[in-house]
């Protein structure tokens, strides 16, 4: 029994394929859920939205994130936006770099924390940091 994916590493090939993959069917049940609440419970003073996330899919986040829709979806957009920017940092090789110290997060973090920016050391520096 090995610590492998405990140690700090860049994830293989194959993990960050399998992140990604999770990551693309996670947003496309959000964007499903959101389309969903914006038709049923915002109703018709809300279709041009719908109608542009509809044309535009994955690129109408913004228009979301601008939205007084907010309130209804803020949790799955919000969450989105994460989705976005782990995506961004899979495409730019950044993905499980931690943005404060800049060595590798464990993997069995980003397992269970797809979108963590950082290792577990600097982000609970960083939280006491944010709670004072
Ligand atoms: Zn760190």
């Amino acid at each position: 029994m090995t610590d492998h994916k405990k140690s700090r590493r860049q994830m293989t090939p194959e993990e960050i394929d399998t992140i990604r993959q999770k990551m693309l069917e996670r947003k496309k049940i959000l964007w499903n859920e959101i389309m969903y609440e914006i038709k049923h419970e915002a109703g018709d003073r809300h279709q041009g939205l719908f109608d542009t996330i509809r044309e535009n899919g994955d690129r109408a986040l913004e228009d979301l994130l601008e939205s007084k829709l907010l309130g209804l979806v803020e949790i799955k957009a919000r969450e989105l936006e994460n989705i976005e920017a782990a995506i961004n940092r899979l495409e730019s090789g950044n993905y499980g770099r931690c943005a404060s110290c800049g060595k590798w997060i464990r993997p069995a973090r980003l397992e269970v924390q797809p979108f963590s920016v950082r290792c577990r050391k600097c982000q609970e520096q960083q939280e006491r940091i944010e709670s004072v």
